[in-house]
């Protein structure tokens, strides 16, 4: 059976099951969303938030693209970030990132002119901020390192964002965390980096912003 074949034989039995299983269940997720937590994740296929957090169908509002970036000039990123803050009122958001990333691997490979590699620029600009450190790792520690720091990269270009900050001003429960998921082991760990404030973020990037 070819993998489309069985994709959606396999739909169509799981949406026997949960009807069967819990009667009303697809009902009422029609009817609207109401998620706790927006997830910016790595397209990487081994690393989908559904199966990793085991949360139920309506729980994760999830925006993923080659290496978890948020860029701050990419309208997509812009339009999930908006939406839900300002809409769905989400309190969590989940920057993950994961060890052995084909995106971090590329960005400290090469550099070129594809649409992947202009992609990944936004990454190498992170590594050039941390060449030091990181230039004094082996090729694999340092790999895993540049995807932890790309992660807190990412939680920051999120809590500067007017959406974000705005939210804050307006007393909007809005926690952001960085994360990392070892493809290894299955396991995420935090980074250190989780701010529910305008002021825990500034204080810990000993910045002052005006809003
Ligand atoms: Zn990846």
């Amino acid at each position: 059976m070819s993998s489309i074949k069985q994709m959606l034989e396999n739909n169509r039995k799981w949406s026997e099951r949960i009807r069967k299983e819990s009667p009303g269940y697809l009902e009422t997720l029609s009817n609207a969303q109401t998620p706790e937590i927006l997830w910016v994740g790595c397209s990487d296929s081994r690393v989908g938030p559904d199966q990793l957090i085991g949360l139920p169908m309506g729980s994760v509002f999830v925006h993923r693209n080659v290496a978890n970036i948020f860029a701050t000039n990419d309208l997509n990123c812009l339009a999930v970030l908006e939406y839900a803050v300002d809409e769905l009122k989400v309190p969590n958001i989940v920057v993950c990132g994961h060890y052995g990333c084909g995106g971090v691997h590329a960005a400290l490979e090469h550099s070129g002119v594809q649409p992947v590699d202009l992609w990944l620029d936004q990454l190498r600009f992170v590594y050039n901020r941390h060449a030091e450190e990181l230039n004094q790792l082996p090729p694999t520690e340092r790999a895993n390192r540049l995807a932890e720091l790309n992660v807190e990269s990412q939680v920051h270009n999120i809590c500067r964002n007017t959406i974000v900050r705005e939210a804050w001003k307006r007393g909007q429960e809005v926690n952001v965390i960085g994360v990392i998921y070892d493809i290894h082991d299955g396991l995420l760990k935090q980074l250190g980096v989780e701010f529910r404030s305008r002021e825990a973020w500034e204080a810990h990037y000993g910045e002052s912003f005006s809003v």
